[in-house]
């Protein structure tokens, strides 16, 4: 059976729900029908329940300043709901030498941190006067560069925060296209800083927050579903172009659409991708994580978001969020809740241990850096079905391959997890371009690059 439609959606999760409710907003009267694989839509946010904690398979958070992030969250009617720590509050911790120390949050305090001794905060100012390499770099091979060797565990931590990666392997220019372009426009990051906050007035803007919703963050998503066409256990299995637009094959049937969206993470697009076009790769690599979700009693933790551990402190756990700190109704009172992360790119081995074997070991880990004087009363391995996926060195080859597929069918809008980011301000972001192309019946770009903030 043939069904006709303006805009058909491949994915419902994040990216694909937010293109639809986005061109809602621009265009109502446009019929939308999103394809999902799944029986459920929302991706890899999905949020956990058990016991009175509340906890999250996919992401935990996100920063309260993109203005599309927020508009979003407008539109889903959830203004009024949104739970708020604010990083000028809550400390983040790096795991340094076996103990806790906290981050300083702002450039200032960075100064008199000892995070860092007064030689290798003095180097850092090398970056004035490197020159920079134009070609695609490796995270840690720049930053080592720049900044000199001893920021290397502060950067292998905020990675690690992020994309459950190895900053040996990731591309800068991938990851951090904005940054990239403030060191080749003013052959310095320091200089293009200083001199985009000039032009912006002088003014900070401030440390953001870090977002949730009372019943987790599939609030979001369950409400931005709500009232869209969404065909459930529908995978689309190939697309091809016609003369009216594109055609979808499903198991069960053919779509047409006048526009096609794949808002899907980059190694579900490629395969439905490849014959418009052979890509760069196949696949690209991802990051699998367990999430311990860890209950305790008679615990007294930091007011803080968490610890993360750079990889030469050789520890289990890549870090640990201290989620009932954050947000108190995530555990009940007066039990505290503690998520810890294992495996990640450079230790996928670690997931093959039984969920009793990766309590254990994280237990003892985290014993050594907290006050944990008793094991968890309440224990569950969350381990996602979505990996994280890794933008690699090699990546900028895959992004302008999907940007010549994009001037070649303007009608065709490639978005979602792992092509220009992996937070969710990005996917959201990209979103909105997406909508407003289509609402406009222009192409989408890539997103602007611009300085994006770490979100752990
Ligand atoms: C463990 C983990 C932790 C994270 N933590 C954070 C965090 O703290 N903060 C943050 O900002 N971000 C975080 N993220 C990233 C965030 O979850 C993603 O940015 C976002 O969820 C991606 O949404 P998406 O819609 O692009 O992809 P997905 O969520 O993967 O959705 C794609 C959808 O497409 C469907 N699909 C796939 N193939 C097909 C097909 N052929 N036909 C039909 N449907 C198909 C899938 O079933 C899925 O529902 C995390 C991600 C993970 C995995």
């Amino acid at each position: 059976m043939n069904q006709h439609c303006d805009v058909i959606i491949v994915g419902s999760g994040l990216s694909g729900l937010s293109v639809a409710r986005f061109l809602h907003e621009k265009q109502p009267e446009l019929k939308v029908i999103l394809l999902e694989k799944e029986g459920r839509a929302g991706g890899a946010v999905q949020s956990f329940k058990q016991e009175g904690f509340r906890a999250e398979w996919g992401p935990h958070g996100f920063l309260d300043n993109c203005p599309e992030g927020q508009e979003l969250i407008r539109l889903a009617g959830l203004a009024g709901r949104v739970q708020k720590a604010p990083l000028g509050q809550f400390a983040r911790y790096l795991c340094q030498q076996g103990r806790l120390v906290a981050l300083p949050q702002q450039p200032q305090k960075f100064l008199f941190s000892p995070i860092l001794s007064p030689m290798a905060k003095l180097r850092l100012l090398g970056d004035l006067w490197i020159r920079p390499i134009l070609t695609e770099q490796a995270i840690g091979q720049w930053a080592g560069r720049r900044f000199g060797k001893a920021i290397l565990p502060l950067v292998d931590a905020a990675i690690t925060g992020s994309f459950a990666g190895d900053y040996q392997r990731l591309s800068m220019d991938a990851v951090m296209p904005g940054v990239r372009n403030l060191e080749k426009q003013h052959g310095s990051v320091l200089r293009g800083l200083l001199r985009k906050r000039k032009a912006g007035g002088g003014k900070s803007p401030g440390l953001p927050a870090m977002q949730n919703f009372p019943n987790g963050m599939e609030e979001l998503t369950a409400s931005l579903a709500r009232g869209k066409e969404i065909r459930f256990q529908c995978q689309a299995d190939a697309i091809a172009r016609d003369n009216n637009g594109w055609i979808v094959q499903t198991g069960t049937e053919q779509l047409l659409g006048r526009r096609l969206v794949l808002a899907l993470p980059v190694n579900a697009a490629l395969p439905l991708l490849t014959p418009l076009s052979p890509p760069p790769m196949s696949e690209i690599p991802v990051a699998r994580i367990a999430n311990l979700v860890m209950g305790f009693a008679g615990v007294d933790i930091p007011k803080a978001f968490g610890f993360l551990a750079p990889e030469q402190e050789n520890r289990f756990c890549m870090g640990a969020m201290f989620s009932s700190a954050m947000f108190p109704d995530r555990a009940p009172s007066p039990m505290v809740l503690l998520e810890a992360l294992v495996g990640g790119r450079r230790h996928p081995e670690r997931l093959e241990l039984t969920d009793d074997e990766l309590a254990r070991r994280a237990y003892d880990d985290l014993k050594q850096l907290l006050p944990l004087p008793a094991p968890p009363r309440f224990v569950q391995v969350l381990r996602p079905a979505s990996g994280i996926p890794q933008l690699e060195m090699g990546h900028v080859n895959l992004l302008a391959w999907r940007d010549d597929l994009h001037a070649r069918h303007p009608d065709l809008h490639v978005t979602g997890f792992g092509w220009d980011g992996i937070g969710m301000n990005e996917m959201i972001k990209h979103a909105s371009l997406v909508a407003r192309a289509i609402a406009d019946d222009l192409r989408a770009g890539p997103t602007p690059a611009e300085v994006r903030p770490v979100y752990f």
